[in-house]
Formats: C-alpha cells, sequence, structure tokens
C-alpha cells in the first residue's frame, strides 16, 4: 500500500504541514509523497480539503 496525491491537489500546503514524517514536499504543479519516508500514518488524507490524497 502507498499514498499518493492527485491532480485533485489545489496545492495549499495543509497535508505537509500535518505530515509528522515530513514526507510531503512541493512538486511542480501539485504535492507529492515520499514513499521513503511515508509512515502510511493516514493524517494527510484526513486533513486534506479536495480529498485529493489516495490509497493505490
Ligand atoms: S500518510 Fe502520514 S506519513 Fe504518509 S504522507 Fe500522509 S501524513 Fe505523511
Ligand atoms: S492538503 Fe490536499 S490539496 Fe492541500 S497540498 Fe495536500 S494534497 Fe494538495
Amino acid at each position: 500500500m502507498a499514498f499518493v496525491i492527485t491532480e485533485d491537489c489545489v496545492a495549499c500546503g495543509t497535508c505537509a504541514d500535518e505530515c509528522e514524517a515530513d514526507a510531503i514536499g512541493e512538486g511542480e504543479d501539485i504535492y507529492v509523497i515520499d514513499e521513503g519516508k511515508c509512515t502510511e500514518c493516514g493524517t494527510c488524507i484526513e486533513v486534506c480539503p479536495t480529498e485529493a490524497i489516495v490509497e493505490k
């Protein structure tokens, strides 16, 4: 399992602020999750206002 940010991301930055593992960074257009750092805690899914983060 892994978490990915889809094109529904509006680059608000909320998920990056809330991620305790510091696994989310700003990509070219949308934010991206570093799978190597992500602990799959699920916090980012809960805080994203556009439901742009999904399990793949
Ligand atoms: S699932 Fe948790 S560790 Fe992984 S990117 Fe989201 S907030 Fe960060
Ligand atoms: S919280 Fe959602 S909309 Fe905001 S930067 Fe993260 S993925 Fe994008």
